[in-house]
């Protein structure tokens, strides 16, 4: 039997039932490839890969998909880097509020950390991170729930030549964070 958070055909949201058939691929032979070399920690401290709930197909506003990995922990919890990498920008927006993309070391994928409650104070951008290294604490800035601290997790190749490259495809990389959040600095 399929587990249920992996069944597109079972995914649901209040009121709403989405149409597996639209659902995009989780990822390319590519990805998984790639990821199955360089397997991925959970970018936040203390969590381990077995505690993850999938919410990947999640519905959001409108016809909008999750495409992304929700991971719940208490406001202030380290958000750790997932992989070695470069600190390629840091914005603010409504939707992710307080946010931070890096990059892989071979310029392939970009990663962005969303909801943060603030930055750590050593996070610059072009600032290269080891995977572990602390990124910022977890929060409920832009449109997460005030009582639900989380850090949303993205992963998206890198839209190479394109102005926007952190706009690039989403891919999943929930099978490929194998490796238990905690610090390392
Ligand atoms: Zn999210």
């Amino acid at each position: 039997m399929p587990h249920p958070a992996t069944d597109t055909a079972r995914v649901v949201t209040p009121g709403k039932v989405l149409d597996p058939s639209t659902l995009p691929v989780r990822f390319a032979a590519a990805d998984s490839d790639y990821f199955a070399g360089h397997p991925l920690m959970v970018p936040v401290d203390g969590i381990a890969p077995e505690k993850l709930r999938d919410t990947y197909y999640e519905g959001r506003d409108g016809a909008r998909r999750h495409l992304s990995q929700d991971i719940r922990a208490p406001r202030g919890t380290p958000v750790l880097a997932a992989v070695d990498g470069k600190i390629l920008r840091m914005s603010q927006n409504t939707l992710g509020g307080i946010t931070l993309y890096a990059v892989d070391p071979e310029g392939k994928y970009v990663f962005y950390y969303a909801h943060l409650d603030h930055y750590s104070d050593a996070v610059t951008v072009g600032l290269e991170v080891k995977q572990g290294e602390v990124l910022g604490y977890v929060g409920t800035t832009g449109n997460a729930p005030p009582d639900t601290p989380h850090l949303h997790f993205q992963t998206m190749r890198m839209a190479k030549g394109r102005r926007d490259w952190w706009n690039g495809t989403p891919i999943d990389v929930l099978p490929f964070m194998l490796i238990r959040g905690e610090q390392r600095q």
